[in-house]
């Protein structure tokens, strides 16, 4: 594979998306970002997505509720280590690259396999790069980092980058308020509409990109 070439809007170098399948679980979920990148797109044979997702009556996709993964040998799985990295990466020349894992769903929504978020995060980590997981499912992520091993946590901290999607204001004191059980909090993903978001002192000191909207940075 030769290196690819980063688009200079994104905020990530590239994605990886080895499970899918979600369930909405907020009234934002509404305009999902991730289903209407999935309608746009369709594929030959099948793939994480099959099963993922179907087409409503009205032609809109939605959710089946089924939480997919790929299989086990399939070797997408082995992108963090196989992927060449890209010429520009958005930390700079010679940096770990980004990764925006699980784009399509969300990899701690309730009834995920613990082996399937077991092997992502594993996989990231011991991968050169950087993955970037952001959820709606902040109770989740919570439960999940805290009942690992404390130093499995710390070996992973430099590796993976946390985050939670906000839709409004009440979003943020909670999530945040959790974020030393999670380690480094990294990313908040803010709806595209929630310009008048305000990140407050928690969050002051973490950098904070908008999911939907990438050029959207918190006040
Ligand atoms: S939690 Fe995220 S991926 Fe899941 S339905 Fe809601 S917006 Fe879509």
């Amino acid at each position: 594979m030769t290196m690819p070439e980063r688009k200079p809007s994104w905020w990530w170098d590239w994605s990886w998306n080895p499970v899918s399948g979600c369930i909405p679980v907020s009234e934002g979920c509404r305009d999902c970002w991730s289903l209407a990148w999935l309608k746009c797109h369709t594929w030959k044979k099948p793939t994480v997505y099959t099963g993922a997702i179907k087409e409503a009556v009205d032609g809109s996709i939605r959710w089946t509720g089924n939480l997919t993964a790929l299989r086990a040998g399939d070797k997408y799985w082995d992108l963090p280590h196989t992927h060449p990295g890209v010429v520009n990466p958005a930390l700079g020349d010679g940096k770990p690259n980004l990764i925006f894992t699980v784009v399509e769903g969300d990899l701690f929504v309730t009834g995920r396999p613990k082996e399937d978020i077991d092997r992502v995060c594993g996989t990231l980590a011991a991968s050169e790069h950087i993955g970037q997981l952001c959820t709606k499912y902040t109770s989740q992520i919570v439960d999940y980092f805290t009942s690992l091993d404390p130093d499995a946590v710390r070996r992973w901290q430099p590796k993976i980058w946390l985050g939670f999607s906000a839709e409004t204001q009440k979003w943020f004191r909670p999530a945040m308020g959790r974020r030393a059980c999670t380690g480094r909090g990294r990313l908040v993903c803010v709806r595209r509409t929630l310009t008048t978001a305000r990140a407050g002192d928690a969050t002051a000191r973490l950098p904070c990109i908008g999911k939907a909207d990438m050029g959207h940075r918190l006040r």
